[in-house]
């Protein structure tokens, strides 16, 4: 990884928050600000409903904001649902797209999330674009072949560069306290480059791969230091100023 991409540290606040914890969002700002990351990039991704308010409570700082999924149309009659350009209005710069909770939950097809990265980019968001084996497919020896047909099936083409991040999230390590070994996510990590290389020629050294499982303060420098490793998505961890922190002081 060039020494002009900084790492990212993404938390991801899934269905989780009111107007109470925009406290913990006003916390971390100003731990960023007082140089708790270092050079990494500090996001979070808090539910919809509290993207503007802590858009206003992060403004002229350094913590960035996303949204956790967005429509792959940029208006209309979508009852229920939110477009790039709606979360850019409201004061986010990226978007998590994918998530394997979405791709569980709501029958998310790859070419879903294609489109949907593609409205992201087209409104000027960096799409994190999750990947990850559940561990049916990891005991079948299917790991690599599965996020292999994620990558390719959800990535555009066409994507600048800098405005995709890969986040390799093994299903089974979500929210569950198992994590992978370091070898192991150094050797996705790896292959997940490879693999960015072909669909984007020239774009995987630059490419920001995050891993996310089960990222907690006692685990984030083991899971860190992983070769080729250039951040973490966090889950349930992200939802305490402190405890993320403390996951993102690893590259202080
Ligand atoms: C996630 O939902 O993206 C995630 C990594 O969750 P957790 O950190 O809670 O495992």
């Amino acid at each position: 990884m060039p020494h002009n991409v900084p790492p990212l540290v993404a938390g991801n606040w899934k269905m989780n928050g009111a107007r109470e914890n925009l406290a913990e969002v006003a916390l971390i700002r100003d731990a960023v600000a007082k140089g708790g990351a270092g050079r990494a990039e500090v996001l979070i991704c808090p539910p919809a409903t509290l993207l503007m308010a802590a858009a206003g409570i992060c403004e002229g700082f350094l913590l960035k904001l996303g949204g956790q999924d967005c429509h792959a149309e940029p208006f209309g009659a979508f009852t229920g649902d939110i477009s790039a350009g709606m979360l850019k209005d409201a004061g986010a710069t990226y978007v998590i797209l994918g998530h394997s909770e979405r791709r569980a939950g709501h029958r998310e097809t790859s070419e879903t999330v294609r489109l949907k990265a593609m409205a992201a980019l087209h409104a000027g968001l960096t799409a994190i674009i999750c990947v990850g084996e559940t561990i049916g497919e990891r005991h079948a020896g299917e790991a690599l072949a599965v996020v292999r047909t994620q990558l390719s099936g959800s990535i555009p083409e066409n994507a600048p560069p800098g405005r995709i991040v890969v986040a390799y999230e093994p299903v089974w390590a979500i929210g569950t306290g198992l994590t992978p070994g370091q070898n192991e996510i150094a050797g996705m990590h790896c292959f997940i480059r490879e693999k960015i290389n072909e669909h984007l020629p020239g774009q995987g050294a630059a490419l920001r791969i995050l891993y996310g499982g089960s990222v907690k303060p006692e685990n984030a420098a083991e899971l860190l230091s992983a070769h080729d490793v250039d951040g973490a998505l966090v889950g349930g961890a992200s939802l305490n100023s402190v405890a993320f922190m403390e996951i993102a002081a690893f590259y202080r």
